[in-house]
């Protein structure tokens, strides 16, 4: 074995006494190799060399001393130095460049097994998909790209003409050729649906005792505006319900404040009675649908429902604001538009509840969803004298409570009038198409995704708040992630855009689209963004799945208001402790929500205290006025586009998914102490009851559930951490078994809001909600109502469903928490 004394001859003592290998058996040189050879080398250096060179030729014993002398060799023959001295010069040469080779491999050497095998897991995974774009800078272009221009643009398009779902298909075509030109996969996605169209209408209150005799008669139109252009198209959309049924009806009417189930109590209550008559009604508080519902489940024969500027908040022009187009106070002629659709029952078409609505599908009787009866909705100005005819008679407002008067001069008496009212309404019911835009940006691995909806349809020519807010925006979005693929990204999971169609129906197009796909979609969805009225004022509101939380305030504590103010900030003005609401109904995120289980999140900025009265599916929903009261400069819009643009990208791209249980936990505690003061004490008292005890072991789990879900949560955050660890080539298997850990864990969060599903669905003629937790209050329609089937249960008095519910809350609770183990 030969001892190598070879190291890296940085001096001229090194060089002396390095270069050699020599053969510890027998003390003789078996090699010689010499390093670096200095420019000024002193020229003693040269016959060291020489006296080494010439020793390794003779092959003798040799010790190198520091002056150069050798042991047992003291002379040596003049001739032999001539010789050497002359192949000197080709020897410093080749060491030369053999020991800068050598050095030069050895660095090369120790900075690849330094730093080139050396990645992070994140780094190959970015680098296995084809992605080129770091994080930071796709976040940078995503906060440098929205142009809010080009969103003002995309919004004159869509506002400029009537786009009522299946009449829409011009805009259906821009959608997709803007998607197509932003590199996206576009498809169209047609379904048949049983829909409405209005026909005629008329609204007429009679004579005092006259059955033919108008004392007045409602134009049912909104005033044309010269400022706002949209308003007096030729071919506007008449004021109508969708869904309401067409009838002809002639009866004094009653009035019945909100149309709340609690306001129809507390007429029954007090002995009023609806029944052969027209129910007055305002709009607020709950989906219009249900108004409709509740009248016709008490015997009413038709609906009239109008605006009260009481619930216009401080922007009124008693309180000195003029009104549109002069100011930002309600126009007194806006008139309500929408859906009287039962929402809270059946999302879709009335007709294919529960499965994808198709040329070959079965159709059921429509009216275990929408009414059997005529509606009409009528602007505030119009109510006037419908209100007036109440006055005086039957129960007068305080005899009713403290919220039944609004902000007329007459008195809100309960009715029923004297005078009859001529209701009218002749609707063409029929099958037509609806056309959903479904736009892919194929990721990676095709087995996640994340979509992002916006419905398209309006009530109105306008819509600018109401969709197409959103809209614009998606498109901007698109545009958004078009820059980053210009720059070279490649998301992991895929993204796809949905540009519904029939939503304000009843959430048609998204509805029979998720019932058409639904095995793929509980398969692959990791989330559902939802933006439909993006801006209508100033104010972040938002309601969604607690696993969207922190995603939600993380996004939101990267940007601010185009006025510099922290939008967690804002935010906190309308939700208090910056926390979701619980989702309800009232847009595409339904059937994602409450029917698939998947997570989501729907938010907008809505109008606050001293921002301009929203027309809400009014005529004056327009371009005019979005322009001019709202947002001049289009920013919030652009924001709009930033928070789902950073948002998705976290969600697709991140290979630890950005879902996290501890908000459901905290959550679920929150909803079941609330839901628990709600129980009658003498439940909780009852020997033979077990509610009291099934509460302690909800409680208890739900507690098991927060520990559980803290740990997984750290888990994820350390998976997050170690994505970004270097590890050297021979510490690969570490990534391997981070990626399988990662892979594991992301497919118990990816499912955790299934688990809350319930095949068997929630109880009331409501099996199309599966979740156990969100669903629309059956009597709300828009807000979310926590663990509904408990909570009816709980308001029925009904002990025995009521333990029910409670042994299916703890069952899935349990069921998660072994998930999570
Ligand atoms: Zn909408």
């Amino acid at each position: 074995m030969q001892v190598s004394h070879w190291l890296p001859c940085f001096s001229q003592d090194t060089v002396k006494q390095h270069d050699l290998s020599v053969d510890p058996r027998n003390g003789k040189i078996s090699s010689f190799r010499c390093p670096i050879i200095p420019q000024n080398l002193p020229s003693v250096i040269p016959s060291d060399c020489t006296t080494k060179m010439s020793q390794d030729l003779e092959n003798q014993p040799l010790l190198a001393t520091r002056s150069g002398r050798s042991i047992g060799s003291q002379s040596r023959p003049p001739h032999k130095i001539v010789t050497i001295q002359r192949q000197r010069h080709h020897g410093r040469t080749w060491c030369r460049m053999a020991a800068f080779s050598a050095i030069g491999l050895t660095v090369v050497a120790i900075f690849n097994a330094m730093f080139w095998p050396r990645s992070s897991l994140s780094r190959d995974i970015s680098w296995f998909r084809g992605n080129k774009l770091p994080s930071a800078e796709i976040e940078r272009l995503i906060l440098e790209s929205p142009e809010p221009d080009r969103i003002r643009e995309h919004s004159k398009y869509y506002t400029s003409d009537p786009h009522l779902a299946g009449r829409n298909f011009q805009q259906v075509e821009y959608t997709k050729a803007k998607l197509e030109e932003y590199g996206f996969n576009v498809k169209i996605e047609t379904y048949p649906v049983y829909i409405n169209y209005p026909l005629e209408h008329r609204l007429a209150l009679l004579e005092e005792g006259s059955d033919d005799a108008i004392a007045f008669e409602a134009t049912l139109e909104e005033d044309i505006l010269e400022e706002d252009p949209t308003t007096g198209i030729a071919n506007r959309v008449p004021t109508f319900h969708g869904y309401s049924a067409s009838g002809n009806v002639t009866a004094e009417i009653v009035y019945a404040n909100y149309g709340t189930h609690e306001d129809y109590l507390n007429l029954v209550a007090k002995g009023v009675s609806v029944e052969g008559k027209i129910v007055l009604v305002r709009y607020g508080k709950i989906f219009r649908g249900l108004k409709v519902k509740g009248a016709q489940d008490l015997g009413a024969i038709g609906v009239i429902m109008y605006s009260d500027l009481a619930d216009d908040g401080e922007v009124t022009v008693e309180n000195g604001y003029a009104a549109y187009p002069d100011g930002p106070a309600r126009n007194p002629s806006a008139v309500q538009r929408g859906s009287v659709q039962y929402m809270s029952l059946c999302p879709g078409d009335p007709t294919t509840p529960g499965y994808a609505s198709k040329p070959d599908s079965p159709r059921t009787d429509p009216y275990e969803c929408v009414p059997r009866i005529p509606s009409l909705p009528v602007s505030w100005k119009e109510a006037q004298p419908f209100l007036k005819a109440l006055e005086g008679n039957g129960l007068g407002a305080p005899d009713m409570g403290d919220d039944w008067s609004g902000a007329s001069k007459y008195n809100y008496s309960t009715g029923p009038s004297v005078a009859k009212v001529n209701l009218y309404n002749l609707q063409n019911t029929t099958i037509s198409p609806i056309w959903n835009v479904i736009a892919e940006l194929p990721g990676h691995t095709k087995s996640s995704e994340i979509i992002i909806g916006n419905h398209h349809d309006a009530w109105i020519a306008g819509g600018a708040g109401d969709p197409n807010s959103g809209s614009a925006a998606l498109l901007e979005l698109a545009r958004t992630f078009y820059v980053l693929k210009q720059q070279g990204w490649k998301p992991l999971r895929s993204i796809v855009l949905a540009s519904w169609d029939g939503e304000e129906y009843g959430l048609l197009g998204s509805t029979e689209w998720a019932e058409d796909y639904a095995d793929t979609l509980k398969k692959r969805v990791i989330a559902y963004l939802n933006v439909d009225v993006a801006v209508a004022g100033h104010s972040l509101e938002a309601s969604g799945s607690p696993l969207l939380e922190r995603l939600f305030r993380a996004t939101l504590g990267k940007l601010h208001t185009p006025e510099g103010d922290s939008l967690i900030e804002n935010w906190k003005k309308s939700s208090q402790k910056a926390i979701l609401y619980p989702p309800g109904s009232g847009s595409d995120f339904t059937v994602f929500q409450c029917h698939l289980g998947v997570p989501t999140l729907d938010f907008g900025f809505g109008p606050n205290k001293t921002d301009a009265v929203y027309h809400y599916h009014s005529n004056y929903d327009s371009f005019h006025w979005m322009d001019n009261y709202v947002s001049d400069s289009w920013e919030y819009h652009s924001l709009v586009v930033k928070i789902l643009g950073l948002m998705t990208v976290q969600l697709a791209d991140d290979p630890v998914m950005d879902l996290r249980v501890s908000e459901y936990a905290r959550s679920v505690r929150y909803y079941i102490e609330n839901i628990k003061k709600m129980v009658p004490k003498e439940w909780l008292n009852e020997k033979t009851s077990s509610i009291a005890a099934n509460f302690h072991k909800i409680e208890k789990t739900i507690g098991e559930f927060k520990g559980k879900a803290g740990k997984f949560d750290g888990l994820m955050e350390s998976y997050s951490r170690r994505l970004n660890h270097d590890y050297p080539w021979y510490r690969s298997w570490h990534k391997i078994l981070l990626y399988f850990h990662i892979a594991q864990a992301n497919q118990k969060v990816k499912y955790i809001e299934r688990s809350f599903t319930r095949e068997e669905g929630l109880d009331n003629g409501r099996g199309w909600f599966k979740h156990i937790i969100f669903a629309p209050g059956y009597w709300t329609g828009y807000s979310g109502i926590p663990f509904p089937g408990l909570v009816e249960a709980i308001d029925a008095n009904d002990i025995e469903t009521t333990e029910k519910w409670q042994e299916i809350v703890l069952e899935k609770l349990e069921k998660i928490i072994d998930c999570l183990d």
